[in-house]
């Protein structure tokens, strides 16, 4: 998110839900921006067809029978609006493509991407506009097999402050994943990740009045699950 323009400090989420505030992330004037979002909303797929619709996405991407997508027609009717119905929090890592993975659309999806798939404020943010200007029902954790900064947290536990530059304060915030899944039996790795993906998905509420309301009133759902690299299969994970 790099338009700048994010209200901060106790205006926030009053700026959020009325409109105001974020319309330079869509390049649309603010009136026209609301009134797309309450037309959509009329018309979004519930989070469970959500959920359905990305899981048999998974199935088409694994078989290799991915829709056909004219994405140059998608591009043209999506200029003045979109109406993504879920919200993804994936790694940063290059080969975790959801709108692939999920074999979705332009549009379909609102991407918000960090290393180790970590809720920071800006992701927060990020998914409070989709939520409360969007309307979207659903959010996924989207953690990955062989995911380095998870390896990152487990092999630098104790020596977090030796990586390099920002590091240090990323991968801190996977460090709870860690603890929580020491002497676990099972692989290190993959356990700390689903873990890692738990702790996210129970963050959220607590990181954000818009998303904890929206989902204590049943019009957002909140689900996870692990990316396998190798098979293409997203997993999911009980919170
Ligand atoms: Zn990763």
């Amino acid at each position: 998110m790099s338009c700048g323009c994010t209200p901060s400090g106790p205006s926030r989420r009053r700026a959020l839900t009325g409109l105001v505030g974020m319309s330079c992330l869509a390049g649309l004037p603010l009136t026209a921006m609301g009134r797309t979002a309450a037309k959509i909303r009329a018309s979004q797929p519930t989070a469970d067809e959500g959920v359905r619709m990305l899981m048999e996405g998974n199935k088409r991407f694994i078989s290799g029978e991915m829709n056909p997508h004219d994405f140059n027609a998608m591009r043209k009717q999506l200029v003045d609006s979109q109406a993504p119905f879920a919200i993804i929090l994936r790694c940063a890592d290059s080969r975790v493509s959801p709108e692939i993975v999920f074999d979705q659309g332009i549009g379909d999806i609102f991407v918000c991407a960090v290393a180790g798939n970590i809720p920071t404020p800006e992701i927060v943010a990020s998914m409070e506009y989709s939520i409360a200007v969007l309307g979207s029902p659903l959010i996924v954790v989207m953690g990955h097999s062989s995911c380095g900064a998870v390896d990152a947290a487990i092999k630098n536990f104790d020596s977090l402050d030796d990586l390099p530059g920002s590091l240090p304060g990323l991968i801190g915030e996977i460090l709870p994943a860690v603890i929580n899944t020491k002497g676990e039996e099972g692989d290190v790795l993959d356990n700390t990740i689903r873990e890692n993906v738990r702790l996210a998905m129970k963050r959220l509420p607590k990181m954000s009045d818009i998303i904890q309301e929206a989902h204590a009133k049943g019009s957002l759902k909140i689900i996870g699950g692990v990316y396998e690299l190798g098979t293409g299969q997203f997993v999911p994970v009980e919170g």
